[in-house]
């Protein structure tokens, strides 16, 4: 083993595959702020430091000017194209927005997980992971998964999780009136049970109830997953009063994640204001990503992250909120960083100046002065290529108050 130059060459030994130089790199979970080089080698990160020799490397990508993130961990997305009623195809949007890791959450049960591994885990360049959803028939329709109980089979959900250990990270419960039509709370009783058989994080879908927050509140713990924290449905994590809910800050104290999985219909600036005014900051920021969110005003991640600029927080928050802080979440404190020794998932953003409307569900308009602009993605050291998206599914039409032109 030896590293040094040649000497009768006279030139540098080649040591990296790709060298990223001059850019600003922010890595929030590892430390890492400042001008900053990248090596990358066998599709992993080498090295980070100042001023490495761009000799060194076979390739060098110039990132003076722009941001260098780790690939962005997306908490909260719906990745099962053609199967189901939600699923988006990951990798055009990765390519465009640097979001390498994608955890679905939910969009397969137990009877379609299979086919979910075959034709998404492993079909797709991202790296995707799952919650399996309670209700064996998953996201296949926009909603009632638990109108019918006999759908929540405990027995087959622990199997499915036996058998894709992996690759199935946590259980998905989408508890609101329209999913749990008729069954109330025990849908989440029942999640709750299976979340504590296999030991693993349950992520809670919260909107209009019933069920109340407080019965849901009762059946979270520390390590879950609340989504949808800034919902502006009457389950929001704000009282008649605009005071948060003393349990939900309890449990988030003691652990409890809160998402935010903005979604076509989960997210309110005026309920995202008043949180963060009380202390209550999210603890990821996802998109919730699906045939109809990508259409606006959610579109994609990128975005998500800069309606959060726009409200005050500073960028290596943000940042930390879409990389290592949803890696933690997802027990693969692996991904999300730049920490040599770990795969090369990066993104190289822009971070434009200007004004901007973003607008929440509700169409409500507020202005930033920031906005993130990705220009590469990379997977395992290897460049996303730009592709075209295909077209929507015929059932994806926004509601009309969200239509372009309507605002
Ligand atoms: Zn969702």
């Amino acid at each position: 083993m030896n590293d040094k130059p040649d000497d009768k060459s006279g030139g540098t030994a080649v040591r990296y595959d790709i060298l990223i130089t001059g850019g600003e790199v922010l890595d929030p979970g590892a430390g890492l702020n400042g001008r900053l080089d990248v090596a990358i080698k066998d599709g992993t990160i080498a090295e980070v430091a100042a001023n490495l020799d761009p000799a060194t490397a076979r390739e060098t990508i110039d990132a003076t000017g722009l941001i260098v993130t780790p690939g962005l961990v997306d908490l909260h997305t719906h990745v099962y194209w053609g199967a189901t009623y939600w699923g988006i195809e990951p990798d055009p949007v990765a390519a465009r927005t640097g979001v390498t890791t994608w955890l679905d959450v939910g969009s397969a049960g137990g009877y379609s997980f299979p086919g979910f591994r075959r034709w998404v885990a492993e079909g797709s360049q991202v790296r995707v992971f799952a919650l399996l959803n309670l209700s064996s028939i998953g996201l296949i329709a926009p909603t009632w998964e638990f109108a019918n109980l006999d759908y929540c089979d405990i027995g087959l959900a622990e199997e499915m999780i036996r058998l894709h250990p992996n690759l199935i990270l946590g259980i998905k419960a989408r508890i609101d009136r329209n999913t749990t039509r008729g069954t109330g709370i025990e849908p989440l009783r029942l999640a709750r049970q299976l979340a504590d058989r296999v030991a693993l994080p349950l992520m809670v879908h919260i909107g209009s109830g019933p069920p109340s927050l407080a019965d849901v509140a009762d059946l979270l713990r520390p390590g879950d997953i609340l989504t949808h924290c800034c919902t502006g449905g009457d389950m929001r994590l704000l009282g008649m009063d605009g005071v948060p809910h003393a349990e939900i800050r309890r449990l988030q104290e003691a652990g409890l994640v809160l998402d935010v999985g903005h979604g076509a219909g989960s997210f309110s600036f005026d309920v995202a204001e008043q949180l963060l005014a009380q202390g209550i900051v999210p603890d990821v920021i996802s998109s919730d990503i699906h045939q109809l969110a990508i259409q606006g005003p959610m579109f994609d991640l990128p975005t998500t992250l800069s309606k959060f600029l726009g409200l005050g927080m500073n960028l290596p928050d943000v940042i930390e909120r879409a990389t290592s802080r949803p890696a933690a979440a997802m027990g693969r404190p692996d991904l999300g960083t730049l920490r040599p020794g770990g795969v090369a998932d990066l993104a190289l953003f822009r971070l434009e100046e200007g004004e901007f409307t973003f607008r929440d569900v509700a169409m409500e308009p507020r202005q930033g002065s920031q906005r993130l602009a990705n220009t590469l993605t990379m997977v395992g050291g290897k460049r996303l290529p730009h592709q075209e998206e295909g077209p929507l599914q015929p059932w994806a039409r926004l509601p009309e108050h969200q239509r372009v032109g309507s605002a």
